[in-house]
């Protein structure tokens, strides 16, 4: 089923009924991938509406994207989402993969420009590739792809951009051009998500929804990645908990509690659902989803 119609039949039957995802990212190893299998298997009964798979820069690991959205939708019933980059790839190539995708039954797909590959300190288009998510969003679109696409947003601005407004812009392009849905990269200050979705709004023709991406803090060195990876601000009392906890076990006390207040608010807010980057682990997804149920009241519809 696509995201589009889950987002829809959802609201149509209770506006206040948030939809719930997980992301994984495909294993390189053998190892990596019965922990995935087991993965899957635990947070199955926690009934995601969808669970997405990432898509390797490298190249290693894009064949195993398709595998394992495949896979567990075929064998464990769950909707799935194939992430998609333009990194090191010609038109003719996207084409070869969203043939496979369409092939196989997969109806959805986040599209991304992508990071540059390790080595690298900036994306540069391919030759007769794609320079930016945009450009996927409409070829995919003018292939009349049977699918629902999604594409990523920045509350707290994505790094390479100027600033927030301008942004802003680019992602109303990715609407414009066909999207249907966005997944933010992930924060610990609702207040930009709420200023987000508020400043979309405010143009008349915006009508995607915007889903917030939720990963808690398990370990004092993600702090700094965090940072690193996507510019996140980190809040004072978050950076303070955490940088004084007297063991690891007490970081992922703090981490999980964060992120249940967190999804709390972002529901009673308003938005249309969480999702969580798992790092293909299940134990502190299922304790933020155990702990924000039974769900809080949401006054209002979706943003
Ligand atoms: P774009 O939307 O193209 O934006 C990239 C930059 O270019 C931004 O600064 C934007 O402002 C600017 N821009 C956009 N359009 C234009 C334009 N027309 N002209 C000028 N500037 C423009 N990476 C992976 O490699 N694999 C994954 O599976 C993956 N999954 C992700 C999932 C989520 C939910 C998120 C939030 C990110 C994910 N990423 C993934 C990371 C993502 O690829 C990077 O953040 C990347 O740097 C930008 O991708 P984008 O799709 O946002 O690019």
């Amino acid at each position: 089923m696509k995201i589009s119609a889950i987002l829809a039949a959802k609201r149509a039957k209770n506006p206040r009924e948030p939809i719930f995802s997980f992301e994984f990212f495909p294993p390189k190893t053998p190892k990596g991938e019965e922990s995935l299998f087991q993965t899957v298997k635990d947070l199955r009964s926690l009934h995601p509406d969808f669970i997405s798979v990432t898509y390797g820069a490298g190249g290693s690991t894009r064949s195993k994207t398709l595998e394992w959205v495949e896979t567990i939708k075929r064998d464990h019933g769950i909707e799935t989402m194939a992430h998609l980059t333009c990194v090191g790839a010609s038109r003719y190539e996207i084409a070869g993969v969203l043939d496979e995708l369409v092939e196989t039954g997969i109806e959805n797909v986040l599209a991304l420009r992508g990071d540059p590959p390790r080595g690298s300190t900036s994306f540069v288009k391919p030759a007769d590739g794609f320079g930016h998510a945009g450009e996927l969003v409409e070829f995919i679109r003018r292939r009349q792809d049977p699918v629902s696409i999604g594409v990523a947003g920045y509350p707290e601005k994505h790094p390479e951009a100027p600033d927030l407004e301008t942004d802003m812009a680019r992602l109303r392009e990715k609407a414009e051009k066909g999207a249907d849905f966005v997944i933010t990269q992930l924060f610990f200050e609702n207040a930009s998500y709420f200023d987000f979705v508020r400043r979309l709004k405010a143009h008349p023709d915006w009508n995607c929804d915007v889903i917030p991406g939720i990963m808690p803090i398990t370990s004092k060195e993600q702090i700094g990645k965090f940072i690193l990876m996507c510019g996140a601000k980190i809040p004072d009392a978050l950076r303070t908990a955490v940088e004084t906890a007297s063991s690891d076990e007490e970081v992922v006390e703090i981490g999980i509690a964060w992120a249940i207040r967190q999804v709390k608010e972002l529901l009673v807010g308003g938005a249309p659902g969480i999702h969580f980057y798992t790092l293909n682990k299940s134990p502190a997804t299922r304790r933020i989803l155990e702990g924000v149920t039974p769900l809080p009241h949401r006054p209002h519809a979706n943003p």
